[in-house]
């Protein structure tokens, strides 16, 4: 642990320029927001701007809805951006695919500086070359430069010609692989092949188009994940022969699953971003958490760490020095206990308005409540606050508060835990609980006799003493006649919200039930 606070870089002449460029290839991946924060951390910090740019050059792999779930995942986290599709910008369009024209004259003179060549090799004809290598265990392999030099006639005559050329860059022997990275300092990558830049469809391969579009928007800072490090090589070979100055770049750890493997939609529920919301994380706990992937906890002036904290904490802070280059662990785990801690900071009005969507959705709620319906809603969120990890548990702790107490469902699992006992018990609660007066009191509620503790010491008097059992043995079925569920949110304060009536209601009911399942009328 280092003795000075988080110091952010100093602030640069020019206002940095950053994007974040997802493709538009169906559900968004929690990378896309991975690295947007860390773009957006130090674009605010440094007073420059973000820029959304949709990278769908991609035909094959295009999905017409996914553009519109990535700019309301991000909107839901709050990284939002200056420029972009959706609101323009001086750079517009932000879509690669409405940019076509501006890639042609950047092709065109590579063509004429000799920097590109025109391939006609048909796939079938790469394919053989491929598996030819790898039957060679050819240690180079790419493309065989068959086209290069030929003219369109020459390269007719011989196999595997198609006469729609893709544009190949013409990579030299001593490239440079080696390159400056904010993060990871002098980075060395492969040695690239002749790298497609313009599809035979006319649209530019994702390298040409990058730093076309880098260079056009006037980004400064190419900050992306370390599976573009391979690329990076290619990318600084475009700036040097188009005559243009290259950014600077940071490339992010890549998320990995808990046993090391790189995090897919495939292999973890969690690589889709719209998961989160669906799981009942707030957006501010999933922003913290991406943080703490690649970032250590913030440490304060004392020296203490902190692991809890905002986006503007982080961003005013944010130094790329920080970084920690080693593949970070995506732990479910860690974000739940970072999501009941940030639940647990919450106000309690602020808590229950995130919870009455989630509730509405549930149908336990309909979509227009009635203010009692809220009142009551704010007492429950208070007693379940203390306890909750993710805004869905919630779902099942309400529901019980909001159904006719003759409709209430009991579970399995709940009613199949009644000893013999039960009916004893549950005559006893009745017993003790009728004693109380009604839940009539001032406006402090002084005075009240059907308050969570009067309720407590009346069970405690009556159905433990009074029985002479455990308060285990005591409360459990009368936790399930007042929720119908083995756990639920404190016994004494949820009989307190739901009144006297329902409570001795449902006490009645459940008592009652068990006379009908033993055929027992007294
Ligand atoms: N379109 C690329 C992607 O989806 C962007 C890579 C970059 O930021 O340069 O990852």
């Amino acid at each position: 642990m280092s003795s000075a606070p988080d110091r952010p870089e100093s602030p640069a002449t020019t206002p940095p320029r950053l994007r974040v460029a997802p493709s538009p290839t169906g559900d968004p991946h929690v990378g896309t927001a991975y690295m947007s924060l860390f773009n957006l951390a130090f674009a605010r910090q440094q007073d420059g701007a973000f820029v959304l740019r949709i990278e769908d050059t991609d035909r094959a792999r295009y999905r017409p809805d996914s553009e519109q779930q990535i700019l309301d995942t991000l909107r839901w986290l709050g990284l939002t951006w200056d420029e972009g599709p959706d609101i323009g910008g001086p750079h517009a369009p932000y879509r690669q695919s409405e940019r076509l024209s501006t890639y042609r004259p950047y092709v065109d003179q590579l063509l004429s500086s000799g920097h590109a060549y025109h391939c006609w090799c048909s796939s079938e004809r790469l394919a053989e070359l491929r598996a030819d290598q790898a039957r060679r265990k050819d240690p180079i392999g790419g493309y065989d430069r068959l086209c290069h030099g030929r003219t369109e006639q020459e390269r007719a005559a011989l196999p595997g010609y198609t006469p729609h050329p893709v544009v190949r860059m013409l990579v030299p022997e001593d490239v440079e692989l080696t390159f400056e990275d904010l993060i990871r300092g002098t980075v060395t990558a492969p040695h690239p092949d002749d790298q497609v830049i313009l599809k035979a469809d006319g649209f530019p391969t994702y390298h040409l188009a990058v730093v076309v579009d880098d260079h056009e928007m006037g980004i400064t800072h190419v900050v992306r994940g370390e599976e573009w490090i391979s690329s990076t090589p290619k990318h600084l070979l475009l700036y040097r022969w188009l005559g243009l100055r290259p950014p600077r770049f940071a490339h992010l750890p890549l998320l990995r699953n808990t046993d090391r493997s790189k995090i897919s939609k495939r292999n973890n529920p969690a690589a889709r971003l719209t998961w989160f919301r669906e799981q009942g994380y707030l957006p501010e706990t999933l922003v913290n958490f991406l943080a703490l992937l690649a970032y250590p906890p913030l440490l304060e002036a004392d020296g203490s760490e902190r692991e809890l904290f905002t986006f503007e904490e982080f961003s005013d802070r944010f130094d790329w020095h920080k970084v920690n280059p080693v593949g970070p662990i995506f732990d479910v785990k860690k974000l739940d206990w970072l999501n009941g801690m940030t639940i647990r900071q919450l106000s309690v009005e602020d808590l229950a308005s995130r919870l009455l969507p989630v509730l509405v959705e549930a149908g336990v709620l309909g979509p227009n409540p009635t203010l009692g319906e809220l009142g009551r809603l704010t007492e429950v969120t208070a007693l379940i606050q203390p306890r909750l990890a993710r805004l869905t548990e919630a779902v099942g702790w309400v529901a019980p508060f909001y159904v006719e107490d003759d409709a209430l469902p009991i579970a399995d699992d709940a009613r199949g835990q009644l000893g013999a006992e039960a009916a004893t018990i549950l005559d006893a609660a009745v017993e003790a609980l009728s004693g109380l007066p009604t839940d009539e009191g001032d406006m402090f509620g002084h005075g009240r006799g059907w308050t969570a503790q009067n309720i407590e010491e009346a069970l405690r008097a009556g159905v433990v003493q009074g029985c002479g059992v455990k308060p285990k043995v005591a409360f459990g079925p009368i936790r399930t006649a007042i929720s119908g569920q083995r756990v639920s949110p404190p016994l004494f304060e949820s009989m307190d919200i739901l009144g006297r009536h329902s409570s001795l209601r449902r006490l009645r009911n459940l008592r009652a039930s068990l006379d009908a399942a033993t055929g027992d009328a007294g």
